[in-house]
This record gives structure tokens, C-alpha cells and sequence, in this order.
């Protein structure tokens, strides 16, 4: 499919139908940007269901991997669903998830043996690390950082700090959680430079918290994401992750990285975490482990797992069809598409680079391989943020048929199938371009 083809007004007659009876049915704690349909989809191509085709730079919230139905990704969902479709792998065992827990221990970055538990989603992943840590630590309290996104089930909710609205009203949370400044160095918490940052925001829990609030020994695991996803696609500093090691070392405290969005080759390695050079103890992973069919996986050192039968499980975690697909994911991965990320994602930075030149509304462009942010501004000086300019712009590209995301107070991500090729990078930075004259030439900026 070639795109973008856009030949209706938009929404469309037939997405129009849709949309009128999902809102009759269908829970509207969702956030749906725009109003987009889809009818089938191919690669980086998605199609509605009124014959209109996008260029998809949303990869349904960072997770078609592998693009829109790759034909052995669909080969071998199929093949093992006409075998079996669930036997429940806490219960009995099947080569699948055991040869899938292989993999995983192989390609993690984590020395020595690893195991492995399986859920069905992101939140799962950081609700099972949150238990393990707890349970193999035999203490109570959880780090997490302002901003970070791990989840929406209780525990993990309790964790993430990234939008009022997620955790409104279903107070209270789980107890003895606490939250530090995250190394946002566009906007830096306290002040410093990123050319000669040594990770100072990271003093705020070494000569405030546990000064003031909270005995490290007490503290089981800090979670962390290397780069924030919901939280605006912000790139902690390598001597971030470095010093959190180092931090969580001294006191005992597991370090946990949820690689659910910045994992599965996305960031131009397998996980993020490993362009700091970082061993963490338990990874959370999840969205593009699988290629879109549900699957979670907390990844940790051997030793830590000594949990009794019992103590954690799940009847759908490691679905057969979710490993077939997940391997065949991992396959496809190592071969080709992280090195497509890592090249087609250095190209789309210097194109979104580039437009800065004449889009006063980028404040900062940002990312690693094929996760990229886009922070807009109303005036680059006092960096006001533009919130709603951005909605702007990720609905103007919506009418040009790109598909892009928010994420954070006002920054637009980019988190295509990472099969994107160069030239299809190409469309989305014209449509891209696009959308911001568009905005630009109606709001009136602090410029
Ligand atoms: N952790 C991170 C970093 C995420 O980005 C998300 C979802 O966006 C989650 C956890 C939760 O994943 P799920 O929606 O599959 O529960």
C-alpha cells in the first residue's frame, strides 16, 4: 500500500458509524487523539475502513515491531494456533514458553541466569517486578521518578506519576511508594547543563529523601524507564542510569528497568538500557516483545526468583500463540530491523532536526533509533509549553495521513514499526512539516 491516500473527509462515513456506536458501548476512559478506523494494515500502511491509507508513525502505542502483519510473524500465529491456543503455562508446560524464556535470558543485559515471568501487558510486567522485588528483598518501599509512566493496575499505578487524570479518583494506592525528579535535561529539574551534567537531580534522593524521609535500607528497587515514553519521550543522560546503578549498589536496592516501550529494539539496541552500559537487575518488557499479539515479561536474575508455587502466576500469561509470535518477533529483530531502527531513525532525527530551522514551534527533538519526541513550545526562550498546538499538529497530520501520538504535556512522539524505510521516514518529515505550517500560521505565538 502506498501512503498517505487520504479521499474523504475524515472521519469517513463508515468510521463516522463506528465511532457513533463505540460510544454507546465501549468505555470512554480511552484516549482516543483522532478518529481513526482501521480496516487492515501492512507494514508501516494502515488502512480504514472508508478506503483512506496512513503512514504509521504510532505502530498502535509503540508495538508493531515488526510492522502491521508481518507474513512470519502471521505465519506462525497461525501454525500454533491450529495446535493449540492456551493450555496455561503456570500450570503445565509447553516448549514454547520455555524456549521463549531461553531467548530472553539470551538477549537481556543481564550477566548469569536469568528468569522469567509471564503476564499478558506492560502493567503486568512492572506489577510482577514490583512483587518479585518486594518478596526478594524482604523489604517494603518502591523509588520511582516524576513523570514515569509503568501502568495502570494498582501496584503499577501507584508507581506511575506521569498524569493526574490515571490515578484521580482510585486513591488510595499501594503504600510506600516515592517519587524523585527524572533527568529531564530540556528542562532540568535543577538547573544544570547537560554538556557538564553529572546527574545532580539524582541528589535529590541520596541528600533529601533518605536524608529526610526514608531509610535506603528499606527501599527494595528503584524502577525506572531509560527513556520516558508516556512522559514526553524524554532521554535520561547516560550518567543518569550510570549513577542509579551506582546508588542502588551501595544500598542494596534492585535496580528495575520497564523496557516496555523503549524495549524490543526500538531505540536502535535490544533494550535501551544498554546504550548506558548498564547491568539492571530486573527488566520489565512488554508491547513489542510480540509484534502486537499481548504478551508480558519480567526478565530477572536467576537468584532473585526464589518465589514459592503460588506466589505469583497467571492463567493467560505466556499464551502459546503470543510466544510463537514472539519468537518469530526476537528473530526478526536481531536479524534486520534493530539496525533498520538505529539507520532509518538517525535519518528521521536530522529531518525533524532540520525543520527546526523554520518551525518556531520545536522546542527540542530528541530520541534514540525509532523512538523519537518532538517538545513543542510557544516561545523557545521561556520554553512555555504548547499543549495545544501540539493536539493541533497531531490532528493536521491525521488530515494529511500520518499517524503520530502525544505524549508528555506537549510533545508529539514517533514510534513507527521499525520496518520504516528511509523514504517512508521521508513522507512523515514532509507531513510533518505540513501540519506545523498549518498550526503555526493560525495560533499566535509568545515568539
Ligand atoms: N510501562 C511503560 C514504559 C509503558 O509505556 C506502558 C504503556 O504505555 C506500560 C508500562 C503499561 O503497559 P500496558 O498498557 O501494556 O499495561
Amino acid at each position: 500500500m502506498k501512503a498517505p491516500v487520504i479521499q474523504t473527509a475524515l472521519p469517513g462515513p463508515k468510521a463516522a458509524a463506528l465511532i457513533a456506536r463505540d460510544a454507546k458501548v465501549v468505555s470512554p476512559s480511552y484516549t482516543r487523539g483522532y478518529p481513526l478506523v482501521i480496516d487492515h494494515a501492512s507494514g508501516s500502511t494502515v488502512q480504514d475502513v472508508d478506503g483512506n491509507v496512513f503512514l504509521d508513525c504510532a505502530a498502535g502505542i509503540a508495538v508493531n515491531s515488526t510492522g502491521h502483519s508481518h507474513p512470519e510473524v502471521v505465519k506462525a500465529v497461525a501454525d500454533q494456533a491450529g495446535r493449540f491456543l492456551h493450555m496455561s503455562g503456570t500450570d503445565f508446560y509447553y516448549e514454547l514458553q520455555v524456549r521463549l524464556a531461553e531467548e530472553i535470558a539470551a538477549i537481556v543485559p543481564i550477566e548469569g541466569g536469568v528468569k522469567s515471568f509471564f503476564g499478558n501487558s506492560g502493567t503486568e510486567a512492572v506489577e510482577a517486578a514490583i512483587k518479585l522485588a518486594r518478596f526478594a528483598t524482604g523489604r517494603p518501599n518502591i523509588l520511582a521518578f516524576l513523570g514515569g509512566f509503568h501502568g495502570r493496575t494498582l501496584g503499577a499505578l501507584a508507581v506511575t506519576a506521569s498524569k493526574p487524570v490515571q490515578r484521580r479518583g482510585f486513591g488510595p494506592l499501594m503504600a510506600g511508594v516515592y517519587h524523585a525528579p527524572y533527568a529531564d535535561c530540556y528542562r532540568c529539574p535543577v538547573g544544570m547543563k547537560p554538556e557538564t551534567c553529572a546527574a545532580e537531580c539524582l541528589d535529590y534522593i541520596d541528600h533529601q529523601l533518605f536524608v529526610h524521609l526514608l531509610s535506603p535500607d528499606e527501599v527494595a528497587a528503584i524502577v525506572v524507564e531509560p527513556i520516558q515514553g508516556e512522559g514526553g519521550y524524554i532521554v535520561a543522560p547516560d550518567q543518569f542510569l550510570q549513577r542509579l546503578r551506582e546508588l542502588t549498589r551501595a544500598h542494596g536496592i534492585l535496580l528495575v528497568v520497564d523496557e516496555v516501550q523503549s524495549g524490543m529494539g526500538r531505540t536502535g539496541k535490544m533494550f535501551a538500557i544498554e546504550h548506558a552500559g548498564v547491568e539492571p537487575d530486573v527488566v520489565a518488557i512488554a508491547k513489542g516483545v510480540a509484534s502486537g499479539m499481548p504478551l508480558g515479561v519480567t526478565a530477572a536474575r536467576a537468584d532473585l526468583m526464589t518465589w514459592p508455587p503460588g506466589a505469583h502466576a497467571s492463567t493467560f500469561g505466556g499464551n502459546p500463540v503470543s510466544c510463537a509470535a514472539a519468537l518469530v518477533t526476537i528473530k526478526l529483530l536481531k536479524d534486520r530491523l534493530i539496525a533498520n531502527a538505529a539507520d532509518v531513525g538517525a535519518h528521521l532525527i536530522a529531518g525533524l532536526k532540520s525543520l527546526a530551522d523554520k518551525h518556531p514551534l520545536i522546542g527540542d527533538v530528541r530520541g534514540r533509533g525509532l523512538m523519537v519526541g518532538v517538545e513543542l513550545v510557544r516561545n523557545r526562550e521561556t520554553k512555555e509549553r504548547a499543549p495545544d498546538e501540539r493536539n493541533a499538529v497531531v490532528t493536521a497530520a491525521f488530515r494529511r495521513g500520518l499517524l503520530i501520538l502525544g505524549a508528555g504535556k506537549s510533545s508529539i512522539r514517533f514510534s513507527p514499526p521499525l520496518v520504516l524505510t528511509r523514504d517512508e521516514a521521508g513522507t512523515a518529515i514532509g507531513l510533518f512539516d505540513q501540519a506545523l505550517t498549518e498550526v503555526e500560521a493560525t495560533t499566535s505565538l509568545n515568539l
